[in-house]
This record gives structure tokens, C-alpha cells and sequence, in this order.
């Protein structure tokens, strides 16, 4: 069992801040995902959890005990890292079985521990080869089996994936993923892929600059961005942004477009100002009874969708469609929206009219 609580963890590297105030909750068996682009303190915030970088200030609870500054081997947390560094002397049983005989643990013992680790992970023919002349897909599943092996109470994992081509990223991060689900042991996992995250996590923590900007579900940081960040850095295209200078009365369920009145959801009432209208493609419908107009800059068909980039009055968005939809590049189209799915974000914060997000999803670990 293990439940990791994260409570107000800084790291400073002298003046610089790598990691600041972070505060969430990973709860008992999730597999859980640290996202964000380069640097925004990702692999910092994991180290700190394995007991490799102490932070500055704050806590760390593993199953309610503070372990901040407890050295890593002393936590009983395994961490598998992108570079997966295996013992190229060694064969695979060797490499597997080194964790536990550097314990001491009785050879016979550790024969049965290797070979039910190899069963798992689908590897007892590769028990005795060298780990030189393995595909990387092999030496990644060694290198889970050595961490496997020693049963400890939670995984972190740096990009794990990342030396892998595409192809064979894909199928690992399926595997990977249905291990975790055999096993139940609670996951920590770094990427900076926006889709690894989204297929792959319980819940994911998206970073910027230092900062965690959101906590929660796939759905919650897709559906419901707490930031203009968020929003862009997450989806493929991402949400489109479309500014403006209005208000959403109270008690009313519209704003005005370009004189146009837009339905949005009841709890974006209140916002005002400089705001930025955000939608994302597929909430956004060509049709031509709108009074929302924009003119068809591009289409790009991708199959059984197509993706239409049209040129408005607020800045350019982009649409995606039903692919058999018949756009014609110059045309003038008229765009609806659906309503329930629109985020108002205040223009100067960046962050999203807070009214309109789930309080749990703020609060979250913050209690
Ligand atoms: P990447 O995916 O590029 O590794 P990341 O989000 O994992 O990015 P971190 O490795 O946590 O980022 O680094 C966050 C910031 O802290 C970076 O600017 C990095 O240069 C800095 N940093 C990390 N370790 C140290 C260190 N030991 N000394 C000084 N600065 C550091």
C-alpha cells in the first residue's frame, strides 16, 4: 500500500526555484502523471518522492509517515529511469536478481522470486541471455523486472519510454499501463507527452515554470482547464482561444461575439472584463443558420475527421469535423458552439473563471 501526500514541497537550487509549493495527493495504487514541457520541474518533484534531491521545504507523507529527508533507501520506492541502465556483464537473470541478492536474500528464494517476476513480464526465455543483443523493448521489460522484483511499495518512472521509437513506444505504454493493472502498485510517471499522459494516467498534475497548475483526471484537465496553459498544452489541436471584451450578466447564460449572442454554461455568470473565449475543436459546429461567421482559411482531412481552420473576427480557430462535411477554402461559414463545453479565462491571469470549475478539482490535496 501506498499513499503519497505532497504537501507545500519547494526545491531551490540556490537562487533558482525548481520546484515551488507543490501540494497534491497520490492516492494507494493510482498511476499517477507528472506532465509539462522541459524543465518545469518535473523530474526535480520525482526525485524528491524516491529520496534523491531532499526538498527545501515542505512534506512528503508515504502511507502517513514524513519521509522528506529520509535517504532513498530508506523508502522502499523503486525508480526506473529513461536511460534503463542495466548491468551489461550480467545476464538477464543476473541483472533481475541483483536487488535481492544484495539483500542477502537465500538463493533458492531468489530463483523463484526471478522467475515469477519473468513470468509476469513475459521474458523466462530471455532468463539466461546476455543483455547486450536486446531490443529495447526487451531490455525496458528488464529493467521493470529489476525494479519489480524487490516488491517495493511504489514506482517512479522518468520518461521510461523515451529512448523507444514510436512504433514500439506505443505497444511499451500499453504494457506498461496493463502491468500496472495486474499489480495495483502505485505509479509515479514522468513524460512530457500530453497523449502518453491522457491514455496512460488516473490522474495527471500538469507543470509550468515550477508552478503545478493542475490537479485531476484526464477529463477533468481536458474539460475543464483551470488555465490558458492547460488548455493550449493539453488536446491535439488545442482548445482555441478566441478573445474578447464583454460580460457574462449575472444570472445570464450568454456573451456577445461580434454582436452575436453565444450560449455558454450558467456558471460562467459573473465574468467580465478582458476574457478569452475557449472552445475545443470538435465543440464547434459549421453551420450555416449562425450568425458567427468566419472564412475557411484550410482544410486538412485526416480520414473520418477533417480539421478546418477558419479565420474570425476574435483570432483563428480550429474546427474539427465529420470528414465527408463539405468545406471549401475562401468560403464564408458560420460557427455555433456547445454551449456546456465553453471555458471563460480572465485575459490578464491567464486562469479560468473559477466559478465554472468543479471546487475539487481546485482543492484537490490542498484540504
Ligand atoms: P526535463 O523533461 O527537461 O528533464 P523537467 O520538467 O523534468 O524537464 P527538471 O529536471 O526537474 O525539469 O529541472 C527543473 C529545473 O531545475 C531545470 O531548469 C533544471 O536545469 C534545474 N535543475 C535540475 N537539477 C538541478 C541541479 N542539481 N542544480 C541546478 N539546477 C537544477
Amino acid at each position: 500500500m501506498a499513499r503519497i501526500v505532497i504537501n507545500k514541497v519547494r526545491k531551490d537550487f540556490g537562487d533558482f526555484t525548481a520546484v515551488q509549493e507543490s501540494t497534491f495527493t497520490i492516492e494507494d495504487g493510482e498511476f499517477f502523471m507528472l506532465l509539462g514541457p522541459s524543465g518545469c520541474g518535473k523530474t526535480t518533484t520525482l526525485r524528491m518522492i524516491a529520496g534523491l534531491e531532499l526538498p527545501t521545504s515542505g512534506e512528503i507523507l508515504l502511507d502517513g509517515e514524513e519521509i522528506s529527508q529520509k535517504p532513498a533507501s530508506q523508502r522502499d520506492i523503486a525508480f526506473v529511469f529513461q536511460m534503463f541502465a542495466l548491468y551489461p556483464h550480467m545476464n538477464v537473470r543476473k541483472n533481475i536478481s541483483y536487488p535481492l541478492v544484495s539483500q542477502g536474500m537465500r538463493r533458492h528464494d531468489v530463483r523463484a522470486k526471478v522467475l515469477e517476476v519473468a513470468e509476469i513480464l513475459g521474458i523466462v526465455d530471455l532468463l539466461d541471455r546476455p543483455v547486450g543483443g536486446l531490443s529495447g523493448g526487451d531490455r525496458q521489460r528488464v529493467a521493470l523486472g529489476r525494479a519489480i522484483v524487490r516488491n517495493p511499495k511504489a514506482f517512479m518512472m522518468d520518461e521510461p519510454l523515451g529512448a523507444l521509437d514510436a512504433e514500439f513506444r506505443e505497444r511499451m505504454a500499453e504494457e506498461l499501463r496493463s502491468l500496472h493493472d495486474r499489480m495495483g502498485a502505485t505509479t509515479v510517471y514522468v513524460t512530457h507527452d500530453q497523449l502518453e499522459a491522457m491514455q496512460m494516467g488516473d490522474k495527471i498534475v500538469v507543470m509550468n515554470n515550477a508552478v503545478v497548475e493542475q490537479f485531476g483526471t484526464p477529463q477533468e484537465v481536458y474539460d475543464k482547464p483551470a488555465s490558458l496553459f492547460v488548455a493550449d498544452f493539453i488536446g491535439s489541436p488545442s482548445m482555441n482561444f478566441l478573445r474578447f471584451n464583454g460580460a457574462v450578466e449575472k444570472g445570464a447564460t450568454t456573451v456577445s461575439l461580434e454582436g452575436q449572442v453565444i450560449d455558454v454554461p450558467q456558471q460562467l455568470a459573473g465574468a467580465s472584463g478582458d476574457l478569452i473565449f475557449g472552445v475545443r475543436p470538435e465543440k464547434i459546429i459549421l453551420n450555416d443558420s449562425s450568425g458567427y461567421r468566419g472564412e475557411v482559411l484550410a482544410a486538412e482531412y485526416l480520414g473520418t475527421t477533417q480539421i478546418v481552420t477558419i479565420k474570425t473576427a476574435n483570432g483563428v480557430v480550429k474546427a474539427r469535423i465529420n470528414a465527408d462535411q463539405v468545406v471549401t477554402t475562401g468560403e464564408l461559414v458560420g460557427l455555433s458552439f456547445v454551449p456546456e463545453s465553453i471555458t471563460l479565462f480572465d485575459e490578464p491571469s491567464g486562469k479560468a473563471n473559477l466559478s465554472v470549475l468543479n471546487q475539487d478539482v481546485l482543492n484537490n490535496g490542498r484540504s
